[in-house]
């Protein structure tokens, strides 16, 4: 089966190069061309020429309007019975709208949102939450395990990045605990290595205490997840919850803080950098 990959990011790099290893990547496309360079595979200047060469498109891209403008370009000219897998962070109704497009094509779409940040995305270990047709995961599971320790088929198309949204709105709260708490430990003048290091091996350790406490003390808030991202994504859930009346108002918060810090120009740094409020 080949593959092609489309997006060349903090994530979509090191999902590719795990692609590559398993030999199932003969394409790639990135928007900035240089990023490409490293790769065996063909390099294309448009995602509709990539499109037109392999079985399997993965789409990594930043946001909604990134995936439609790359959906409609590869629409144009995608052989029908391809698979088009979108890993992307976007709404449900984006995911329905791309899967519209493609369908017209007789092409299958996956919404498969992926969660693990770049060490996942690097190491192979990402989980991904999969809405659309359960038969078309199949077809393309063996392309997506090279990229992953975990898949899941969570129901129709859009069901993914409902379920997206659900880590998307965890992401947010760990993130408000975990800056509150190692601000507190700074100013109790604790050794910030030791604390994070104890902590992490007992009932409240995470992966986002253990992948960025020690940098966000440091001052280090080199991304990683770009908070202007994790801003989009919120954004997405708190809409969701609005059409539920369910109330989310540490996510609520969430935004408002990095609304703050895109002001201040740190919207490209990780998430971590909600530190800086604390
Ligand atoms: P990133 O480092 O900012 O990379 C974004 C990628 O999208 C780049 O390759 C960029 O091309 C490309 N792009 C953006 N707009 C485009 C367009 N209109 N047409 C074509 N290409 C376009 O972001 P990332 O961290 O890899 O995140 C990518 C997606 O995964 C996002 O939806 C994000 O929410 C999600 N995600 C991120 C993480 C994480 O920890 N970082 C984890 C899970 C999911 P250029 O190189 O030319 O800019």
């Amino acid at each position: 089966m080949k593959a092609g990959m489309i997006g060349l990011g903090a994530m979509g790099l090191g999902m590719a190069r795990n692609l590559e290893k398993a030999g199932f990547l003969t394409a790639v496309y990135n928007r900035t061309a240089a990023k490409t360079a490293e790769f065996k595979a063909a390099a294309f200047n448009k995602p509709e020429a990539l499109a037109a060469e392999v079985d399997v498109v993965l789409i990594c891209v930043s946001a909604d309007r990134d995936v439609l403008d790359v959906v409609e370009a590869i629409a144009l000219t995608i052989k029908p019975g391809s698979i088009v897998v979108d890993m992307s962070t976007i709404s449900g109704e984006t995911a329905q709208k791309a899967a519209a497009c493609l369908a017209k094509k007789q092409v299958a779409f996956l919404d498969a949102p992926v969660s693990g940040g770049v060490e996942g995305a690097k190491n192979g270990t990402l989980a991904m939450m999969v809405g659309g047709d359960a038969e078309t995961l199949e077809k393309a599971r063996p392309v997506l395990e090279a990229m992953t320790a975990r898949i899941l088929h969570m129901g129709s198309t859009g069901s993914g990045q409902a379920t997206k949204a659900v880590n998307q709105i965890m992401c947010a709260g760990i993130n408000q605990a975990v800056t509150e708490a190692l601000a507190f430990a700074q100013a109790q003048g604790l050794t910030m290595d030791k604390v994070i290091d104890v902590i992490s091996g007992g009932a409240s350790g995470n992966w986002f205490l253990q992948h960025r406490g020690l940098t966000m003390t440091q001052g280090d808030f080199t991304p990683g997840f770009k908070l202007a991202l994790h801003h989009k994504d919120l954004k997405i859930c708190l809409e969701m919850a609005a059409r539920t009346g369910v109330s989310i108002p540490l996510a609520d918060m969430t935004v408002s803080d990095y609304e703050r810090l895109m002001a201040e120009g740190y919207g490209d740094e990780d998430i971590s950098a909600l530190y800086r409020l604390k």
